[in-house]
């Protein structure tokens, strides 16, 4: 990607995401890096995001793998600002993360306190501190950018497509759903298991 691309990206990137985040800038270089290291795949291109941040809009608008088409999991309680890319007939797939031990607090304290989750209790409230604290995030990134960023080759465990159950109509409320286990006929709304809500 040019310079250009990357900055028109970012912008894009910016309007999908809803707020400047700065692990949105991150996360380009970083499935850019896992993109070329994976190289040509023999299916799709999947991927495993190991939490829900702000690195799941970067995968879904540069892989193609959305949450919607099935492409791509999100594993919400890990809580790493890591992900894989994986071909989806094989399992073989490129793990990127973040190295903190190559963050030099001196050269780009910012990052440093990003990723030690230490930015100022002014930065944290929101308002300007943050817009600012962002921009100098992705100052001193562009600064260092793949420096920080590590990557391995893996075998995801699990690659093989997801189970595809078919779907009944619940018997007490009369709207479609997927059985999961075998005779069921209440869904999980229904039986309370799922249950999300309360009607008021
Ligand atoms: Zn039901």
């Amino acid at each position: 990607m040019t310079p250009e691309e990357k900055k028109s990206l970012l912008e894009k990137l910016f309007a999908f995401h809803t707020k400047r985040a700065p692990g949105l800038a991150i996360g380009i270089d970083m499935v850019e890096l896992a993109l070329e290291k994976l190289g040509p795949v023999k299916d799709r291109i999947n991927a495993v995001c190991e939490g829900q941040s702000c690195l799941v809009d970067v995968l879904q608008n540069m892989t193609g793998c959305t949450y919607g088409n099935r492409y791509l999991r999100v594993i919400n309680n890990l809580g790493r600002f890591a992900f894989t890319l994986y071909d989806r007939v094989d399992g073989r797939g490129i793990r990127v993360f973040i190295d903190v031990d190559k963050i030099d607090p001196v050269e780009t304290p910012e990052i440093a306190r990003f990723f030690s989750r230490t930015r100022s209790p002014e930065v944290k409230k929101g308002g300007q501190a943050r817009a600012d604290s962002a921009e100098k995030i992705m100052s001193e990134f562009s600064k260092i950018s793949r420096r920080i960023i590590a990557w391995y080759p893996v075998r995801v465990l699990k690659f093989e497509k997801p189970d595809v159950y078919p779907a009944a109509f619940c018997q007490k409320c009369h709207e479609s759903f997927l059985v999961t286990e075998s005779e069921q006929k209440i869904c999980g709304a229904c039986t309370g298991s799922d249950l999300y809500f309360e009607r008021i």
